[in-house]
């Protein structure tokens, strides 16, 4: 009976949190269905200002100014224009991220370019061992190019891992398929009292958690536009080089964007100041302004507000999941500490791929990484409790038939 009425009871919460919820007219800026949409760390959901936005840069800055939008369009200047978009979101001053090319891409640029500022003797570079891994395979061909050998370390020994070997190490800040979170201020000062730099992947944490760049002396950091930023399919990826940083920045793809004087069309190259010299060749601009349009959902959005909902998403979804799913079904990977936790829930589970193919056919949309895990993202400007409570009783319902 008691568990009945507790069962009953969830429905009612969740409404009572949607009311309270200060983010809930956030919903009306998206593109919504009546699936619950929990993959929005891979693929954010579309911004309502994209589709009016993009007619316009086809139709009119494309199809009539022509070559003329270079200057008049600003699409020159977007990468920095929309770095600086994105630099409040991840806690940093103006002029020092620029976006394009994939997150692949500035792995490369960031990692290379920390090992290049390092003492040659320092002949190691650090990668934390469950990365995603485009991030490992750069690491290694990274460690090869500049004379280093990559040591792989479990994340919860990266803070005794860095030593005077070390020349750089890639730290993901959130893990891609557990949803841990990577204590940021901690490792960046321990790989610093070690004399080594660190470059951050933000690619799960920008967008869903204040991540502090500039307060916790980051040196070089990297993200992704497409899961918690919603800049669309392969929207271009984010570079991060600390100011004081930037003149010691030796890009190692060196194209004629990254130039001091692009249009000199000089044979020598000469690095560009600041933010531009993390550029490589002609931005994107389609996906690029796609991106430019889908930011605009973060004016007035405190990111603390963003974390506070995502936590308290996050908690009763797991709430709900341990009312609804008999015991010992399902085992939650992701930690209980907020402290340790990014904005996704993981779950192992017997037979995840069917599972997961059962709940999009039911209208709950997650995604699964082999072999056992269920991931749920929870991007807090669009998702409700209701969604989160629709969620975990659908599971509670496929698993139950199976
Ligand atoms: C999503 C993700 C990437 C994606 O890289 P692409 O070059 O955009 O394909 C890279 N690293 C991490 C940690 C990610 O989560």
């Amino acid at each position: 009976m008691s568990d009945h009425v507790h069962l009953m009871n969830l429905p009612e919460k969740a409404r009572k949190l949607d009311e309270a919820d200060v983010l809930r007219a956030k919903r009306a800026d998206f593109v919504l269905d009546d699936t619950v949409y929990l993959d929005g760390n891979s693929l954010g959901a579309l911004p309502a200002a994209v589709p009016g936005r993009m007619a316009d840069v086809v139709a009119r800055e494309w199809g009539r100014l022509r070559i003329r939008s270079w200057t008049e369009s600003g699409w020159w200047t977007s990468p920095e224009r929309i770095g600086d978009r994105i630099a409040p979101l991840v806690g940093a001053a103006p002029g020092q991220i620029v976006v394009g090319d994939s997150t692949s891409v500035n792995v490369f640029k960031a990692l290379v370019g920390a090992a290049r500022m390092a003492h040659a003797e320092r002949d190691e570079i650090v990668v934390d061992a469950t990365t995603f891994p485009t991030d490992g395979y750069i690491a290694e061909s990274a460690a090869r190019m500049t004379g280093r050998r990559v040591v792989a370390v479990d994340p919860s020994e990266l803070r005794t891992a860095f030593g005077p070997r070390t020349a750089a190490a890639l730290v993901n800040h959130v893990d891609y398929r557990s949803g841990r979170l990577h204590d940021l201020p901690g490792l960046t000062a321990a790989a610093h009292a070690a004399g080594a730099l660190v470059v951050w992947d933000l690619c799960h944490s920008a967008g869903a958690l204040p991540v502090g760049l500039d307060a916790h002396g980051v040196d070089l950091a990297v993200g992704c536009t497409y899961k918690y930023l919603n800049g669309g399919p392969g929207s271009p990826a984010f570079l991060y080089v600390r100011e004081d940083l930037q003149p010691r920045f030796d890009s190692p793809l060196p194209g004629w964007n990254s130039h001091r004087d692009p249009f000199g069309m000089s044979p020598r190259y000469e690095a560009a100041d600041g933010a531009p010299r993390g550029r490589v060749g002609t931005p994107d601009i389609l996906s690029m302004l796609a991106l430019e349009a889908a930011l605009e959902v973060w004016d007035e959005v405190p990111i603390e507000a963003v974390r506070d909902k995502s936590l308290a998403l996050t908690d009763f979804f797991l709430e709900c999941v341990t009312a609804y799913l008999p015991a010992g079904r399902v085992e939650s990977i992701t930690p209980v500490p907020h402290a340790e936790r990014g904005s996704q829930v993981a779950l192992r589970c017997a037979d995840a791929g069917e599972v997961m193919d059962a709940l999009i056919a039911r209208g709950v949309v997650g995604d699964y990484r082999r072999p056992d895990v269920l991931r749920f993202g929870f991007t807090p400007l669009y998702v409700s409790f209701a969604d989160a409570e629709r969620a975990a009783r659908v599971l509670a319902e496929v698993i139950s038939t199976r």
